[in-house]
């Protein structure tokens, strides 16, 4: 009798599957894909997962190795999950093995076995309700947490943590008091009194998606700022789970979490687990493990949360689906938003993109009759559109940053006692110091870039590879006193309005100020509470906060995009202007944009702001089209780096002969060129684009010409990756 080989995901960075035997002859226990073994590998052992069983091997038998030890009784994972990993393995030229590894919480990967941890839902007792209708005086903790348990018949320790830091204990005085008791869990039904009545648009959203739950159906949600889209979100999950199925909401990676995150469990009381980066090893665990064992109904999470397994999954949701944060943009670069979509057409279930900018790809999808189109033309609430006035800074008062017009404008908005967000894409103090005397520029020693001057912590870093030196009062070269800080960072625009406007309380959001855990939370916390008027960021200002008492946006430098080396500037420049855009006036309160800008009559600020995004899109699409770029064209970008100048450009070469002898019709190589950052960390970068007529040539192409890079002498020099509908031409 022959044994089963058992074909393996090996964690290396090898494109191959690895062949196996069972660990003994007549090995009888059964053996699937998706069980997790430990394996012989070079000289030590390591930990895979069973792809695929075959009866036979490429490998000689006799030089066949056994696994040390089969770690899952039951496979870890199912092939729904197995399927979209290795498609996702195929489709991103990425190793299986990576692939699976990369995608699994750690302490699976190291081979613990799933864990859920018993998560308790309180309920008030009769008791309680009584109490409660009477008053409770003198402890109004217990009494807010009382009241949302009779709200909603229960609520969940989670639910409880996101309503209140220190829950535990009141909740203990509570239980003491017999006023609430542990419950078992219940099924996914809102507070009744919270839901807003849909209008018309959003009503429309809900039917046409319940209309078709059991199959594969795409929509594209586009609804500007504010227009209630997390609502119909929330409609259509209830109806799902009560259906007895699950939902997978994927959102960006941050800022945005707290919030939605709160959103969604103070709204839904059936069981939301999120699943991002800011969990422990053993809280990802047990997200993972309750949505793959189907005790979570609702998993919200970040990128990687789209591999996570699903017992019963009948609705996917990517939330701002045109953010970039979605694509992972080193190692595996897999975009999660396509996945997803992948995903839901492997389960036969709908997924709603949702965004106030739809990314150009999803508006092609729309115009081609693949994906419906859903729209929210208004706020919801009745708050109105904010103003956008463009502000020509040419031959104005302008001073850090900040004209006239502006300073105006805050102070008025902060004698209304409303707030402010001023939007700058840099952070730190000045992105350059330059000697008057001589010319000289603080640059990284290991990358062509500039250093930048942090001012309060009295250094200057490289924003590229981290690399730091202190602040200089004398040039290097010439010893001038004269050294000179240009340019604008959040630092730089905070420090200056402070001085400006007398005793204005402004916050910084942006890395280097939210990068203790928590940080950010706080600055959110102390903008909700009003103790700041006017808070300075980068993009994380842009990403789906809601702030009701915000009534001013200024966007500092609207040029910055306008002039980008990527075919792609200025679609993100248009969705970032209109996201920071969509800050403004969420409440009650109209709101006004103000966008400085030297050119204020560039076309493309003049069609965004007099005609609006479709009309952008429109435009922009048609030129693309003329242009054969994507979606018109499908790309692949592969790129090399090394110490030595040359060996990225000649591994890149011969990249190209390769392709070149290929003669394949519909794909073209172009490059190799330096890349736009020649050296960085120390390594000179170059690439090579392939630039293919249509996805399907590009996958076509792509499998045996990536084996031949392989196999080149020249590869061994660099270090080089593929990148698959690269989201970055950098
Ligand atoms: P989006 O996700 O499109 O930014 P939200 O769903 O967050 O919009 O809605 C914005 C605000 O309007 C929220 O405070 C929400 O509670 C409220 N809202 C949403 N839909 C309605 C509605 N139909 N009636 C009244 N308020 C609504
Ligand atoms: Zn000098
Ligand atoms: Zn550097």
């Amino acid at each position: 009798m022959t044994e089963p080989v058992l074909q393996v995901a090996v964690p290396v960075p090898i494109r191959r599957r690895f062949d196996y035997l069972p660990p003994r002859p007549g090995w009888t226990p059964p053996l699937r894909p998706g069980v997790r073994v430990r394996v012989p590998f070079g000289r030590t052992s390591t930990i895979g997962v069973v792809v695929g069983i075959a009866s036979t091997s490429a490998v000689d038998a006799p030089r066949l190795k056994r696994v040390c030890d089969v770690i899952d009784a039951e496979p870890l994972l199912d092939p729904a999950t197995l399927k979209l990993l290795t498609w996702a393995s195929d489709y991103f030229q990425h190793p299986i093995g990576e692939v699976v590894a990369g995608t699994l919480p750690k302490l699976l990967r190291l081979g613990r076995a799933p864990k859920s941890e018993r998560r308790m839902r309180y309920a008030a007792s009769p008791a309680g309700a009584r109490v409660f209708a009477e008053g409770i005086a003198g402890a109004p903790v217990q009494a807010r947490l009382l009241g949302l348990m009779l709200d909603k018949g229960g609520i969940s320790e989670a639910a409880l943590a996101a309503e209140h830091r220190g829950w535990r204990r009141p909740l203990r005085a509570l239980i003491a008091k017999g006023w609430a008791e542990p419950v078992q869990d219940s099924p996914c039904r809102a507070r009744r009194f919270d839901r807003p009545i849909l209008n018309a648009e959003q009503q429309r959203a809900v039917d046409a998606v319940e209309a078709r739950l059991e199959a594969f159906s795409p929509y594209v949600l586009e609804g500007v700022t504010s227009s209630g889209k997390t609502e119909v979100y929330l409609r259509v999950i209830e109806e799902v789970v009560a259906r007895g199925r699950q939902a997978l909401v994927l959102i960006p990676e941050i800022g945005l979490t707290p919030q939605l995150l709160a959103r969604f469990q103070a709204r839904l009381s059936c069981r939301v687990e999120a699943l991002h980066s800011g969990l422990s090893d053993g809280e990802r665990l047990s997200a993972w493990t309750h949505a793959r064992n189907g005790t979570a109904d609702v998993l919200v999470g970040t990128r990687s949360a789209v591999f996570a397994p699903l017992a019963r999954p009948g609705l996917f949701i990517v939330d701002e689906e045109h953010d970039l944060s979605f694509k992972q943009q080193d190692g595996f670069r897999y975009s999660a938003r396509d996945l997803a979509v992948v995903r839901a057409r492997d389960a036969g279930a709908p997924i709603v993109l949702g965004s106030a900018t739809p990314s150009l790809e999803a508006i092609d999808n729309v115009r081609r009759g693949r994906y419906h189109h859903l729209v929210l033309p208004r706020r919801a609430g009745g708050a109105s559109p904010p103003r956008i006035d463009v502000v020509d800074l040419r031959s104005r008062p302008f001073d850090n940053g900040l004209c006239d017009v502006l300073i105006e404008a805050l102070e008025e908005v902060t004698a209304r006692s409303e707030q402010a967000l001023l939007f700058i894409n840099r952070r730190g103090y000045a992105p350059r110091l330059l000697c008057h005397a001589c010319g000289w520029v603080a640059d990284c020693g290991r990358c062509d870039a500039h250093l930048v001057l942090h001012h309060a912590d009295g250094r200057l870093r490289c924003h590229h590879c981290g690399a730091e030196r202190a602040l200089i009062a004398e040039c290097p070269e010439c010893g001038s006193g004269d050294v000179r800080r240009l340019g604008l960072g959040t630092e730089r625009v905070a420090g200056a309005l402070e001085s400006r406007i007398e005793g204005l309380r402004v916050a910084r959001m942006d890395r280097d100020a939210t990068r203790r855990r928590g940080a950010l939370e706080a600055v959110l916390d102390r903008v909700h509470a009003g103790d700041v008027d006017v808070v300075v960021g980068t993009q994380m200002l842009a990403k789906g906060h809601h702030f009701p008492n915000v009534t001013l946006v200024a966007i500092l430098d609207a040029d910055g995009g306008l002039f980008g080396i990527d075919f792609r500037a200025t679609e993100r420049m248009a969705q970032l202007l209109l996201q920071v855009a969509g800050r403004a006036g969420r409440g009650d309160r109209p709101g006004r944009v103000l966008l400085q800008t030297h050119h204020p009559n560039h076309p493309l600020l003049r069609t965004l702001v007099l005609d609006g995004y479709r009309k952008f899109c429109e435009d922009t699409l048609d030129e693309r089209r003329r242009a054969r770029l994507p979606p018109f064209a499908s790309f692949a970008l592969v790129r090399a780096e090394a110490l030595q100048r040359d060996a990225p450009q000649s591994f890149l070469r011969d990249a190209g002969a390769c392709a070149s002898a290929r003669s394949h019709p519909r794909v073209s190589v172009l490059g190799p060129a330096p890349s736009p950052m020649e050296r960085r960390a120390g390594r000179y970068r170059a690439q090579l684009l392939v630039d293919a007529a249509s996805r399907v040539a590009l996958q076509r192409f792509l499998p045996g010409w990536i084996a031949e890079l392989e196999a080149l002498p020249s590869a061994r020099k660099v270090r080089w990756s593929v990148d698959v509908d690269p989201q970055e031409m950098v």
